[in-house]
């Protein structure tokens, strides 16, 4: 069976999830508050509905249940985001996105149960400075408070030397898990393979560690 989703709160990160999933071919319920922004989407996703989330009869009305993950992403109204995401909890949905507007909302959202809290501004923050520290560093993904994944381009540090040579985990604490080589991904690449100046690594470790081997390894001088 077809995984069902609904998008709550139709703004530019909520409206982007709703034009993806249904551009991928996924079943979307679509829910605003504002007319405007549910006739937006109306051809778009599956279904689109005017309605206030913070109503539980009107969640039950629109048949919740049923739904496999909800996205809520309202912004603003972090009361409303809070109360909807306690309700869609005590529907049972079985997978809860919530977008945080603070760390205190996203705190709250944790604590009732949301299953992912995302933060797109602050991590899509993150990841364009990282990305402006080292041209080098291609993508940035924050696994924890202190442990993250980098994809880099190898540069001309590394070019022509192993990974037991340039000695990754023991010097850094990091691992590379992955090459990109043009088309192919090396996947847990041997100590002995040989890495070349246009290929991209992706390493994984503490944020500390990571970014000692970013600047002793990738940052270019
Ligand atoms: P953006 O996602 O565009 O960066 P944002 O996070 O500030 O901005 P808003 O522009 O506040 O998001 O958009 C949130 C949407 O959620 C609005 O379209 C608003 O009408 C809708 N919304 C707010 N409260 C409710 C509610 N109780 N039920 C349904 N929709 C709601």
């Amino acid at each position: 069976m077809k995984k069902e989703f609904a998008v709550i709160g139709l703004g530019r990160f909520g409206g982007s999830i709703c034009r993806e999933l249904s551009r991928e071919g996924m079943e979307v319920l679509a829910i605003d508050l504002d007319e405007d922004k549910v006739n937006e989407y109306k051809d778009i996703a599956g279904h689109a509905v005017i309605a206030d989330s913070t109503d539980e009869n009107v969640l039950r009305e629109l048949g919740m249940r049923n739904i496999d993950h909800v996205i809520v992403a309202i912004g603003d109204n972090i009361q409303a985001s809070i109360l909807t995401t306690l309700m869609l909890k005590e529907l049972g949905i079985k997978t809860i996105t919530v977008k945080a507007q603070n760390d205190y909302h996203e705190k709250v959202l944790s604590k009732i149960g949301a299953d992912h809290v995302v933060h797109p501004e602050r991590d899509m923050g993150k990841r364009i400075a990282h990305n402006i520290i080292s041209n080098n560093i291609l993508d940035y993904i924050e696994l924890s408070d202190d442990h993250s994944v980098v994809e880099v381009k190898a540069g001309s540090k590394m070019s022509g030397r192993t990974l037991v040579d340039l000695d990754i985990r023991a010097q850094y604490g990091c691992n590379v898990v992955a090459i990109k080589r043009k088309k192919d991904v090396i996947v847990s690449p041997m100590a002995t393979e040989e890495i070349r100046e246009s290929d991209v690594l992706i390493v994984i470790g503490a944020d500390n560690d990571i970014s000692r081997f970013e600047k002793n390894l990738v940052v270019e001088d």
